[in-house]
């Protein structure tokens, strides 16, 4: 089955008594026993509207099960804690989302787990691993600078020492790249973003085999970070448009960076569409498009940030992203304002940077915003 079809179809419970064509929105809590191996329950992770979108997102990422979280960092945070603990090494790239950061920095230390972050390249993960290391977590595309990393040669490298390795998925989502196919054991997604697509719920989801992900909500039936079934079904409605929104999201933002690659007034673009950007090679062979996501930097002997942000008129400077409308950031303002700022500087977020999630509009209509508020600076 396409994506496009899987996104529709795969997962939907249809209701025998009314033959309704969607899943409909169980809000029970309690659910009739029958033995101890089916009990059904929100912490348990297995009620129908949630059993509905794992389905979905199983078959969009080739993943065998996985678990619907209440927020992307749930399920990141739930899947570290399934497989590292006190005495335990982890490796991580050092521009990862910066929640991710701010949860190793601020938490591993205290629970006696210790961790190496690394730029994003095969190699320095292969110095920086120890005869402790129990995971690798990396993000290709990474937020907020797009490096790019070669997915297979990652997961061949920690199969073969026994680690297991996560990858976040959020920004280029299963319509244009699917790591477990690359070997990844568990993929990790902040649902928050282009799976709900609207800006309007909050959620996260792990998938893998069915071992790791058993290992998954074992943890996670502790921790109970679950979703409730409202916000599941309105996932399930969302990822039914993934494919196309994401197509559309993909194509709008390759042609806002081959616009901005080219104004004189723009310094650098990262977008791994872009022949010349750095990991292009690598994602033309792990990715089917480039993803909605990309990063600028004004030159600011033209620009002013806050000045250029203030002028722009549909897009609108607002955290968070994948959604519908585009949304434009400054990281050192807002993801990634926890990191400190020699280690901003270390890896590249500059106070220039400008990230930018490319929504569904109409691509000249962006582009024409984009344009008034460079030149708007240019006459002033
Ligand atoms: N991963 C990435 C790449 C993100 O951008 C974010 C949030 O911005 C998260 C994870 C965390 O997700 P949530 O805010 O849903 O907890």
């Amino acid at each position: 089955m396409n994506k496009a079809t899987q996104c529709v179809h795969e997962g939907t419970y249809h209701d025998p008594k009314t033959g309704g064509v969607n899943t409909p929105i169980f809000t029970s809590s309690s659910f009739e026993y029958v033995d101890r191996e089916n009990v059904h329950y929100p912490r348990y992770f297995n009620t129908p509207n949630q059993e509905a979108v794992i389905r979905k997102l199983c078959s969009l990422e080739g993943a065998e099960d996985g678990v619907l979280f209440s927020s992307g960092m749930a399920a990141i945070s739930t899947t570290l804690f399934s497989f590292v603990g006190a005495g335990d090494h982890v490796v991580l790239l050092d521009d990862l989302y910066g929640g991710t950061h701010a949860f190793a920095t601020d938490m591993f230390r205290d629970l006696g787990i210790t961790f190496t972050f690394v730029p994003s390249t095969v190699e320095a993960i292969q110095q920086a691993v120890t005869s402790s290391s129990k995971a690798i977590v990396i993000e290709s595309p990474t937020n907020p600078l797009l490096n790019v990393i070669d997915i297979a040669r990652v997961a061949d490298f920690a199969k073969s020492n026994g680690i297991t390795t996560i990858i976040d998925n959020t920004f280029a989502t299963p319509i244009n790249q699917t790591p477990i196919q690359l070997g990844m054991d568990v993929v990790v997604h902040s649902g928050t973003k282009y799976l709900g697509g609207h800006s309007d719920l909050c959620c996260g989801v792990a998938l893998s085999s069915k071992e790791h992900a058993a290992v998954i909500r074992s943890r996670a039936c502790h921790l109970g970070g679950s979703l409730n079934a409202t916000t599941s079904y309105l996932l399930e409605r969302s990822l039914k448009t993934l494919a196309l929104r994401v197509d559309r999201q993909s194509d709008n933002a390759l042609s806002m960076a081959q616009f901005l690659a080219e104004h004189p007034a723009i310094n650098k673009v990262n977008y791994p569409g872009l022949q010349d950007f750095q990991g292009h090679t690598t994602a033309e062979k792990q990715m089917r498009k480039y993803g909605g996501m990309l990063s600028f930097e004004l030159d600011n002997s033209k620009n002013e940030t806050a000045g250029f942000l203030s002028r722009l008129q549909y897009i609108r400077s607002a955290v968070s992203l994948g959604g519908v409308e585009t949304l434009i950031c400054s990281p050192a303002q807002t993801s990634h304002e926890k990191m400190s700022v020699d280690e901003r500087k270390r890896v590249g977020i500059s106070d220039a940077l400008l990230r930018l999630s490319v929504g569904i509009e109409h691509v000249d209509d962006l582009i024409a915003d984009i344009e008034q508020a460079l030149r708007s600076e240019k006459i002033n």
